[in-house]
């Protein structure tokens, strides 16, 4: 279980006494590596292991990073870009030297400026009553049904400088291929992910508008399975939001990367007689497992399920999503991504991007980026 605040993270059983003194000592070691000039240099391309190491030291790399990357982004820590996946704190590093020190004079800078309260709303789990579906059934219903292409593909893209207005024409068909249709806008919002992009044949003035620079991004490939359990069938079913198993415990037996204990933050997704519990397996710690059959997981999952919360017997209900590109990693080469998402805002006006490709994978950083797309959207229009 990871502890998810600071105290009882000291006050926990998962690090050793040495590495919890070496995080309260870290505002003093760190002053004593800043020293070295090639820190500096590499921490542009640094790896997330490599920059929580130098921080805090391989038990944390171990035990704590490394089980939050692979349940937040199936990846593992080493192939992970420190600048991309956390420039909160890749940028408190830049700022302050200590990551301690750097988060405590933040968080009070924050503070002065919001009500705690607020502070603490945005920063906790959410979903809906009927799960996160309902965020774009609702967007669904706030837009009239005539402003709205549901189940399309998108096949090309073109923009005609010609006139003020509609200068982007999109060509669409419906799932089932059996209807095609033009549509023309003033601006336009690309949210598929960047390989899905570089399918789509893009026009400018007339002639072909290349992808090619957009580079080969590396997605890891994951399986969810949901199990239900009656509630007496399961002999520790511990409190929190669930657990998060570091790779070092495949030594022991462990197969999945974590469970989240669904039922238990949202008490409206199974009956109240039921645990239901959503694991995750594979990325980049196991990604031929990641495509098993449902049969081969069920068992992987009732394995650990077995000796994580003493589950007894099968579970009652299974269900089955394989992703075979879950999420874009975030990886050393990802600046080249970024450059080539700027590049195509640039060379083709009114065009944004948005989306878990760019600043950050979950819910949360797409919805700020999308927003932000909407932002540039107004401005550009503004000014044709
Ligand atoms: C298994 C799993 C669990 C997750 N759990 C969490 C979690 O607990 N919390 C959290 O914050 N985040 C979680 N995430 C991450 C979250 O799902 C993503 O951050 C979010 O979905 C990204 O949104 P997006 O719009 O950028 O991309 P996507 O959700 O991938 O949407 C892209 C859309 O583009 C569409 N598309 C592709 N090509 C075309 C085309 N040619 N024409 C038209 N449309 C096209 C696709 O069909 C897709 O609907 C999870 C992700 C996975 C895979």
């Amino acid at each position: 279980m990871i502890p998810t605040n600071p105290i009882a993270l000291v006050t926990s059983s998962v690090l050793s006494a040495q590495s919890k003194f070496q995080i309260l000592l870290e505002p003093f070691l760190w002053k004593k590596k800043d020293s070295s000039s090639k820190v500096s240099e590499a921490s542009a391309v640094e790896s997330v292991s490599g920059f929580f190491q130098r921080h805090f030291g391989q038990e944390v790399v171990d035990y704590l990073i490394d089980p939050f990357v692979g349940g937040t982004s199936a990846a593992d820590p080493d192939s992970l870009s420190m600048k991309h996946s956390f420039p909160d704190l890749w940028n408190i590093e830049k700022s302050f030297g200590s990551v301690i020190v750097g988060a405590i004079r933040t968080k009070f800078a924050a503070k002065g400026g919001k009500s705690g309260k607020t502070k603490k709303a945005s920063r906790s789990s959410f979903s809906f009553k009927g799960g996160m579906q309902i965020l774009p059934d609702m967007l669904c219903k706030n837009l009239s049904r005539d402003e709205l292409s549901l189940d399309s593909k998108i096949l090309s893209l073109s923009y005609n400088s010609g006139s003020r207005q509609k200068n982007w024409s999109l060509s669409c068909v419906s799932h089932n291929e059996t209807q095609r249709q033009n549509l023309h806008y003033d601006a336009v919002i690309m949210t598929a992910p960047l390989c899905n992009v570089k399918e789509m044949k893009v026009m400018k003035g007339g002639q072909p508008f290349k992808l090619n620079f957009l580079p080969e991004i590396m997605y890891m490939p994951l399986s969810v399975i949901i199990s239900t359990f009656t509630k007496e069938k399961v002999k520790r079913p511990l409190e929190g939001f669930g657990v998060l198993i570091p790779s070092k415990e495949q030594q022991h037996g462990f197969k999945t990367l974590g469970t989240l204990f669904s039922s238990m933050m949202f008490p409206d997704r199974c009956p109240k007689d039921l645990h239901l519990y959503t694991t995750f397996i594979g990325g980049s710690r196991n990604q031929e497992l990641a495509k098993a059959s449902t049969d081969d997981l069920k068992q992987v999952v009732t394995s650990d399920l077995q000796r994580l919360l003493g589950v007894e017997g099968e579970p009652e209900f299974v269900n089955h999503f394989y992703w075979s590109k879950a999420f874009p990693l975030y990886d050393s080469s990802y600046d080249s991504v970024m450059e080539a998402i700027d590049k195509m805002e640039k060379d083709l006006p009114g065009f944004f991007y948005a989306g878990n490709h760019r600043g950050g994978l979950s819910v949360g950083k797409s919805i700020a980026s999308g927003c932000k797309a909407a932002d540039q959207v107004i401005s550009y229009l503004e000014s044709c």
